[in-house]
This record gives structure tokens, C-alpha cells and sequence, in this order.
């Protein structure tokens, strides 16, 4: 058992599994579009024909995946990766997935005699390319360690949070804050264009000011002053609308179940409906400026 096996190779598998290859080790990626299948070989991984063939024998098996059900089938189907991984390999799920889902897969892994943990990440594409994510991971401490080799290739920060489906708590918090401040950035930013302030000059201004934040300093929706913002590629993901919509969804049936007020987190996850409906779904979730410019800001 020496190679890693990687499921779910688009926008964010693809370079991370680019990045594991680099580092010298032999990946085995399998994913379901032959698009990111190819530019995950061109990145040096080595294509497979199917899930089960890039899992037998892995070391460890890393999943990137939408969502919980795909999570779910992955693992848990008939013929999935619990039947055939060897006994004792480490599971990482990076997906951005509910609590209860994390949880669910977790113990009925460890019930098979597998080690797993949920690695969500944060630092979106750029992070991905540049090896400079942050992985905030739920599970025991000793599979944290087993797996810290392999994230360091990835990611430059490292947080253990807790137990199984601590990781995935943590993300959906971080995720609400930055779907609700890109919101803000988006009206703030069509404002000052209505009041007369170059985006430009407002962007210097806010990211040495008390509104600064990750929309504003490195991913702001209008082109120019953050060349690698998706607003200078058509907006082009990047994090897809339909993304950030399943996240602010999921902080949302989180704060349901625990009893917590979340009014701007709910109004957010509105506005993201409506920027799907908008025909924003495939485009990257800095599109919904599109919402309050109509036509005037690019
Ligand atoms: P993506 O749609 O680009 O990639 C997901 C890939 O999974 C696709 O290529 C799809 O074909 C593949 N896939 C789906 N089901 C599969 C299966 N059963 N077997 C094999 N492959 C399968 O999405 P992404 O942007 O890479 O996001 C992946 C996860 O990472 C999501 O949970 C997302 O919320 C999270 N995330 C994304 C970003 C970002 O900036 N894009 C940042 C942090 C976290």
C-alpha cells in the first residue's frame, strides 16, 4: 500500500492532486468528467478507469467531492470505497459536506477498521494552485498526524478542531461569514460606482479600513484591483454560486437544529437563490453583484 488514491478532481481536486503528484508520490485519480480527468493527468496524476481501481491498494484515499450525497454514495454504496480499500487505510474527505453526513460516514468507516477524518478546506482555487489552503479537520488526533505529511503538500495551515465532523462545523461558520460579506462588498462597490468612487480607489481604501475582508483585499466582484478575482475571467469559478448556496444552506439547517439566530446568514441564502434562478448557478459565487448592478458594473 503505497499510492494515494483521489476522487473528485475539478476545481479544487484537480490542483491539490496536482500538487500531491509533484511532491513526488504516486496519485491515482478518478473522477467523473473526463475534462478534469485530463487536467488532472496533465498535472502529472495517473488517470484510472473507476473509483475501485484508483482505491485497491491505496495508503490513503482522498475525496473532493459537491456534496453529502455524493460523499455518501462514494463511501457507503455497494461496491464503494469501505468494500474495497484494505483494511487501515486513512480516509481524507475534503468536500465541504453537512455535520451529520461527516459523522455518518466516519463511524461506519472506523466500524470497518478504516482511520478517517474531514479536512474541509478554505482559500478556494488559487489557494488550491498555490499549495496554500487551510485545512480545518474534525477527527482523533492520531489520524490527524498520520495525514499531516500529505495535507502540508496541499495547505499551509493546519487546524485540528475536534472530533468527526468538527472540520465541516468550522466551515460552514467560515463560509457564512464570507457569503454574507461578499453580499456586502457587492453593495458597497455598486454604491460607491453610483456616488461617483472608482472601484479602484474605494478598493484602497476598505482593504486599509475598518470593512476590509477577503472579498475586498484578494477577491473583490468588480475587474481590476485583485487580478486574480474570478470578476476579471467573466467570472468564471473558482466557487460556483450553487456551492456557496448548498454552504449558507447548511449553516442554515445548522442553526436550526441548534436553536441559533442567523437573519443575515438566512437573507444571504436567499440572495444566492435568487442569483441561481438569475442563471448565476455555474459562474463563480462573486457574480452576485449581478443582482444589484444590473448591467452598469462589469
Ligand atoms: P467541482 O464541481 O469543480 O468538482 C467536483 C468534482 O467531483 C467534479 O469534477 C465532478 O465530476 C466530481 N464528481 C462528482 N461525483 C463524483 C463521483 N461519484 N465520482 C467521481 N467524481 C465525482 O467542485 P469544486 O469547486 O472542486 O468543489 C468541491 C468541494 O470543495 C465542494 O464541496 C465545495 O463546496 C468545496 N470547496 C470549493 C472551493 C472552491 O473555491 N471551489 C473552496 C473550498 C471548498
Amino acid at each position: 500500500m503505497t499510492h494515494t488514491a483521489f476522487i473528485g478532481v475539478g476545481n479544487m481536486g484537480g490542483p491539490m492532486s496536482r500538487n500531491l503528484a509533484q511532491s513526488g508520490q504516486e496519485v491515482k485519480v478518478f473522477d467523473l468528467s473526463p475534462t478534469a480527468m485530463q487536467a488532472a493527468a496533465e498535472g502529472g496524476a495517473v488517470p484510472s478507469q473507476s473509483a475501485t481501481q484508483a482505491v485497491e491498494g491505496a495508503a490513503t484515499v482522498i475525496t473532493m467531492l459537491p456534496e453529502g450525497k455524493h460523499v455518501k454514495a462514494a463511501y457507503l454504496d455497494e461496491g464503494g470505497i469501505l468494500d474495497t480499500a484494505e483494511p487501515g487505510t486513512l480516509f481524507i474527505d475534503c468536500s465541504t459536506i453537512d455535520v451529520a453526513s461527516a459523522r455518518e460516514v466516519a463511524t461506519a468507516a472506523k466500524a470497518r477498521g478504516f482511520r478517517m477524518i474531514d479536512a474541509p478546506v478554505s482559500g478556494g482555487t488559487v489557494g488550491a494552485d498555490a499549495a496554500t489552503l487551510t485545512f480545518m479537520i474534525g477527527g482523533d488526533a492520531a489520524d490527524v498526524e498520520a495525514a499531516r505529511a500529505q495535507l502540508e503538500k496541499m495547505g499551509k495551515t493546519i487546524v485540528h478542531c475536534g472530533g468527526s465532523g468538527n472540520g465541516q462545523a468550522a466551515k460552514i461558520c467560515n463560509n457564512m461569514i464570507g457569503g454574507i460579506t461578499m453580499i456586502a462588498v457587492s453593495e458597497a462597490f455598486c454604491l460607491g460606482e453610483r456616488l461617483g468612487i472608482t472601484a479602484e480607489d474605494l478598493q484602497k481604501v476598505v482593504a486599509a479600513s475598518s470593512g476590509s475582508c477577503f472579498a475586498v483585499t484578494n477577491y473583490l466582484p468588480v475587474a481590476g484591483p485583485t487580478p486574480l478575482s474570478p470578476a476579471n475571467f467573466d467570472f468564471k469559478p473558482g466557487f460556483m454560486t450553487k456551492l456557496m448556496l448548498k454552504d449558507m444552506r447548511l449553516s442554515q439547517m445548522a442553526a436550526v437544529e441548534t436553536g441559533q439566530p442567523s437573519p443575515l446568514g438566512a437573507q444571504a441564502a436567499m440572495l444566492y437563490a435568487m442569483a441561481e434562478q438569475e442563471g448565476l448557478a455555474d459562474l463563480d459565487y462573486s457574480s452576485i453583484i449581478h443582482l444589484f448592478n444590473k448591467g452598469r458594473v462589469k
